[in-house]
C-alpha cells in the first residue's frame, strides 16, 4: 500500500509534517509485515520513530581475518574458506560440511537441513567467505550455521561491524536491520534545538547524522554512552523532557500570584530567641524562599533536606514571611502524629514572635472546631498546623499566602489541588525528608524550584552502626536490658514482610510479647498501622514521656515523632529494606546528646546486594550519598517505580550515568524559555519539533493556550 494510501488515522492536530514519516505504522517498513509488526511491540516499539530511537545494545565483530586462528574461540569469525566435502547426516545428526580456510581446516555444521539448500549455496570446491561463530566441539573448530556466507565478491555487504538489537518474540536480527534501515530513510534534517554553543562544545553531530552514526557503530567504542553520537541522542530525550516540565513551570509562573514581602520583625524576634545560628544552608533556603515569595508568581517549591537538617526553622521562617506580609500559612503533614509533632515545635516560638499558632485535625469536633474556624475565617489564627482535615469544606481562610505540605510522596496531587483552593494564589512549599539523587529530582521535580539543606546543623553525635545476625537475638536484648538500666530508650522495628499490614502487625505483636516477657511488661510497648489513631497517639505520647521504654512498631507506623531521649534503634530484617527506608528510620536516634546506636539485625547467609546495602550503611550517615548508592545498586526505575512516580522512561538516556547531561538539559531548557517563551524564533521553532517527535504533546498544548 502506497503511503497516502495508508489511513492517516489520529494525527495529532498540529504535529508537523516533516515527521508523518516517521510516525507513519510500522509496517510500511520494509521487511515488516502486519504480524511482524505486533512483535516490535515487545521491545517497546510502534512507529518508525520508535525504531530509530531504539539503539543498538551490542556489536559483533566482523572484521575479515585470513583464519579462524586469527581470533580466540569460542568467537566471531569471518574468513574466506574452500568448500570442501558434504557430509550428510546419518540418522538424525547434523550436515557438516568440511571447510578450509588460509591456514586450517574446520567444519561448518547444520541441524535441520532441508532438500539441496546447501548442495546450492555451498557447492564443492566454491570460494566462500563465511562469518559466524566458531567454537572447539570434540576437539573440532566448527561454525553452526553461518550467519553469512558469501561468494567473494558479494562479501563487501558484510560489515565489519554488525550492530546487535533488542529483540523479542518473533523478531530476528536481519529483519531489525532491514526495517532501521528503511526507518533511517525516513529521517529529514530538522532544524537544530540545541544550544549551538552546546553542540559546538560536545562536538555532538546534528540529529539526522548522529542516528545514522549510532546505528551505524564501526567499532566497540561505538557503543558506549559517551560516544557523541549516542551523548546527543541523550541528551535530546533530557532536553524534551526537561522543555516540558519547565514549559509546564512557566505556565505556572504566569498565574498571578500575591507578592508576599516581609519585613523581617517576626523573623529577627524568632531567630533572637534559639539557642542557636541557623546553618548556612538553611539562610540560603529562606533566602531563596523570601526572594520567590516577593514575586507576583506562585511558589512551588521543594525543600529537600535529609532528616535533622533543620526543615522546621526553614518552615517557620517562610510562615513568618507570610504573616509579616499580613496574611496566614498553613502547614500540613500526612499524619496528625506528625502535625502535633509540628504544633509542638512551632507553637513556643510563634508564642516568641506574638503570633497565634493552632492545629486543626480529625480530633477536632464540636464548639471547639467551630471556635478555631471562625478564628482562622477572621485571620485571628496566623499560623494553622494540621492533616488533612485542613481540606475541609467548611475550612476558610482569612488571607492564605503560603502552604506548607510536609512530605511530597504521602500527599497526592489532588489534595495540593484542593490546598490551593483555599487560598487562590498562595504559595507552596513542599518539604520532603527523602534525600534524593540529583538526576532523580531533576527528571522527578523539574517543574519546581529547589532548596536544598546540604549541610546539616553543627554537634550532632554519629550514631554507630552494628550488623547483627539475628541468630545472636539473645545478646541483642541482653544489651537492651542494660541500657534500659543507664535510662535510655529504644525503638525496636519490625519489618514489612509481607504487603499485608494484618501479618506484620502479628510479627510485631510476637515481638511485643517477647521483649516484655524478658524486660518487664510495663517498660515495652507496641505500636502498629492496625489501631485506631488515639490508641497510637496515647501509646507515641507515653513513649515520648518515658512512661515507656521501648517501643515496638512497624514501619507502617510514623515514627517522626521526635524522642530526644530514644538513642537505640533495633531493625529487624534489615536486609529486606530500601536504603532510604533505614536511613530515614535510623535518622530517629541521634537527635539528643547520648550517643545513639542503630543495631541492624538481618537473617544469614545474606545476598550480595544486601550486604552491600547494608554496609553502605554502616559507612555512612550521608542521606545524598546513600540515595546514591541506592540509585546504583538498584536503578532508577526500582528506586521509586517509575509508574507512580511520573518518572519518564528513557530509550537512549540512563538517569543513573548522566546526571551531569541532565542538569545542562534542564538549565538549557529554562534559558532557552527566558529567551522566547513561546518557542516562536528559529530555535524555538525546531524545539517544538522536537517535543513533537518526542511526543510531548501535552507540552505543545500548554504553549498554544498561552
Ligand atoms: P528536620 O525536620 O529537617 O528533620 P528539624 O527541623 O526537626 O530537622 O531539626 C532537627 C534538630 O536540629 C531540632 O532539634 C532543631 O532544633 C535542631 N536545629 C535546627 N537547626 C539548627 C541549627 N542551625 N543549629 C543547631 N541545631 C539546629
Ligand atoms: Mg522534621
Amino acid at each position: 500500500m502506497a503511503e497516502k494510501d495508508r489511513p492517516k488515522a489520529h494525527i495529532p492536530k498540529g504535529r508537523p509534517e516533516i515527521l508523518f514519516p516517521l510516525f507513519a505504522s510500522l509496517d510500511a517498513l520494509d521487511g515488516v509485515g502486519p504480524k511482524t509488526a505486533k512483535s516490535y511491540a515487545g521491545i517497546g516499539v510502534e512507529t518508525p520513530k520508535d525504531l530509530i530511537l531504539t539503539l543498538p545494545v551490542g556489536g559483533l565483530d566482523r572484521t575479515r581475518r585470513e583464519s579462524i586462528r586469527d581470533v580466540p574461540l569460542p568467537g566471531m569469525a569471518t574468513v574466506e574458506v574452500t568448500v570442501g566435502a558434504h557430509l550428510k547426516p546419518k540418522g538424525r545428526g547434523p550436515y557438516r560440511i568440511d571447510v578450509e580456510d588460509a591456514k586450517t581446516a574446520f567444519q561448518l555444521v547444520f541441524f535441520h537441513a532441508r532438500g539441496d539448500y546447501l548442495d546450492r549455496t555451498l557447492p564443492t570446491g566454491s570460494r566462500r567467505v563465511v562469518s559466524g561463530k566458531v567454537e572447539l566441539y570434540d576437539g573440532i573448530a566448527q561454525m553452526a550455521h553461518p550467519d553469512h556466507m558469501l561468494p567473494p565478491e558479494e562479501a563487501a555487504s558484510i560489515p565489519p561491524f554488525e550492530p546487535v538489537y533488542p529483540l523479542a518474540q518473533g523478531l530476528t536480527q536481519k529483519g531489525v536491520h532491514k526495517a532501521v534501515t528503511s526507518a533511517l530513510d525516513r529521517v529529514e534534517i530538522l532544524g537544530e534545538w540545541i544550544d549551538l554553543d552546546l553542540v559546538r562544545e560536545r562536538d555532538w553531530p546534528a540529529w539526522s547524522d548522529a542516528l545514522q552514526a549510532a546505528h551505524r557503530p564501526k567499532g566497540a567504542a561505538d557503543l558506549s554512552r559517551a560516544h557523541p553520537a549516542r551523548e546527543r541522542l541523550a541528551y535530546d530525550e533530557l532536553f524534551a523532557h526537561q522543555l516540558t516540565l519547565s514549559l509546564a513551570r512557566a505556565h505556572r509562573r504566569r498565574k498571578p500570584g500575591l507578592v508576599s514581602k516581609g519585613d523581617g520583625a517576626l523573623r529577627d524576634k524568632v531567630l533572637k530567641t534559639l539557642p542557636y545560628k541557623p546553618t548556612g544552608a538553611q539562610i540560603r533556603a529562606v533566602e531563596e524562599i523570601a526572594e520567590d515569595m516577593a514575586q507576583p508568581h506562585r511558589m512551588n517549591r521543594l525543600l529537600q533536606g535529609d532528616v535533622g537538617s533543620g526543615k522546621t526553622l526553614v518552615a517557620l521562617m517562610a510562615l513568618l514571611i507570610a504573616v509579616e506580609a499580613g496574611g496566614q500559612g498553613v502547614m500540613m503533614a500526612p499524619t496528625s502524629i506528625l502535625a502535633g509533632q509540628h504544633h509542638l515545635n512551632l507553637k513556643p516560638l510563634a508564642d516568641e514572635a506574638g503570633i497565634v499558632c493552632e492545629i486543626l485535625t480529625g480530633a477536632d469536633k464540636g464548639p471547639e472546631r467551630r471556635a478555631k474556624l471562625a478564628a482562622l475565617a477572621k485571620g485571628d489564627i496566623h499560623i494553622l498546623v494540621g492533616t488533612h482535615a485542613v481540606f475541609q469544606n467548611d475550612v476558610t481562610f482569612h488571607d492564605l499566602r503560603l502552604a506548607i505540605v510536609d512530605e511530597q510522596h504521602r500527599f497526592g496531587v489532588r489534595e495540593r489541588v484542593r490546598l490551593s483552593q483555599k487560598g487562590a494564589a498562595a504559595d507552596i512549599l513542599v518539604m520532603t525528608a527523602t534525600p534524593i539523587p540529583r538526576t532523580l529530582s531533576l527528571a522527578q521535580y523539574g517543574d519546581m524550584d529547589l532548596s536544598v539543606l546540604d549541610e546539616k546543623p553543627p554537634g550532632r553525635t554519629p550514631v554507630k552502626t552494628a550488623l547483627i545476625s539475628t541468630a545472636r537475638l539473645d545478646e541483642v536484648v541482653d544489651r537492651l536490658r542494660t541500657a534500659l538500666a543507664e535510662g535510655r530508650q529504644v525503638y525496636w522495628v519490625c519489618p514489612l514482610v509481607e504487603e499485608s499490614e494484618v501479618y506484620d502487625a502479628t510479627a510485631a505483636e510476637e515481638r511485643f510479647k517477647m521483649l516484655r516477657a524478658a524486660l518487664g511488661d510495663d517498660a515495652v510497648a507496641l505500636v502498629h498501622g492496625q489501631m485506631p489513631s488515639a490508641q497510637k497517639n496515647a501509646i507515641m505520647a507515653a513513649f515520648k514521656a518515658g512512661d515507656t521504654r521501648v517501643l515496638v512498631a512497624t514501619t507502617v507506623i510514623e515514627v517522626g515523632v521526635d524522642v530526644p531521649n530514644a538513642s537505640i534503634m533495633v531493625i529487624e530484617q534489615a536486609e529486606i529494606f530500601g536504603l532510604s527506608q533505614l536511613h530515614q528510620l535510623r535518622g530517629r536516634v541521634g537527635r539528643g546528646a547520648a550517643e545513639s546506636t542503630c543495631l541492624l539485625l538481618y537473617r544469614a547467609p545474606m545476598g550480595e546486594t544486601a550486604t552491600r546495602r547494608l554496609q553502605v550503611m554502616r559507612e555512612t550517615e550521608d542521606g545524598f550519598r546513600i540515595a546514591e548508592e541506592d540509585l546504583a545498586i538498584r536503578g532508577a526505575g526500582d528506586l521509586i517505580g517509575t509508574a507512580q512516580s511520573g518518572l519518564p522512561r528513557f530509550r537512549i538516556a540512563d538517569l543513573e550515568g548522566q546526571a551531569a547531561l541532565m542538569a545542562l538539559a534542564q538549565t538549557d531548557a529554562r534559558t532557552l524559555l527566558a529567551r522566547d517563551p513561546e518557542l516562536e524564533g528559529a530555535r524555538g521553532q525546531s524545539a517544538r519539533v522536537l517535543l513533537w517527535l518526542m511526543e510531548q504533546d501535552k507540552a505543545i498544548r500548554l504553549l498554544d493556550v498561552g
